[in-house]
């Protein structure tokens, strides 16, 4: 099977997270596809920067990835998405014409939009990494 890597960052502005809405019509998180050479925080860095001109700086304590398998015409591919957190002074997001939407939401409104449940894992992660720190 062919197999596709990509690499995202869950973006929180004070208590509020970034989602997009892919034309594919599922909602989730800014992410990309891994270039060769590339390492997977530059990835989400860029394409971060690509899908929202926002420039977001990671916090390399938190990293969790899915996986899931999608079919291109005949093709199957299986795919791995890593995922990163990083914070945003701004709100203002500019969309690529790869995303028709975007959202910033409470934990809970989050949840409830993000399409697939592997990423609202990933949010479920990301929020009590931030309640850990926050308290800390
Ligand atoms: P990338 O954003 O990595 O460049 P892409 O926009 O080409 O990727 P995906 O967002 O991975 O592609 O979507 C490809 C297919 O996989 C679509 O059919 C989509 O509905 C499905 N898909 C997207 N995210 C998930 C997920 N978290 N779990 C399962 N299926 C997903």
């Amino acid at each position: 099977m062919k197999t596709e890597i990509s690499a995202g960052i869950v973006i929180r502005n004070k208590d509020k997270y970034l989602l997009l809405r892919y034309v594919h019509g599922h909602w989730g998180f800014p992410k990309g596809h891994v270039e060769q050479g590339e390492s997977l925080e530059t990835t989400a860095k860029r394409e971060v920067m690509e899908e929202t001109g926002l420039n977001i700086e990671i916090n390399t304590k938190f990293h969790a990835k899915i996986n899931y398998v999608y079919s291109l015409e005949t093709e199957q591919i299986e795919k791995t998405v890593h995922f990163f957190v990083g914070c945003s002074e701004t709100k203002r997001v500019v969309l690529s014409d790869e995303h028709v939407d975007f959202k910033w939401l409470s934990y809970a409104q989050a949840l409830n939009q993000i399409t697939y449940v592997n990423e609202k894992e990933i949010l479920k992660k990301v929020d009590a990494y931030f309640i850990k720190k926050e308290n800390r």
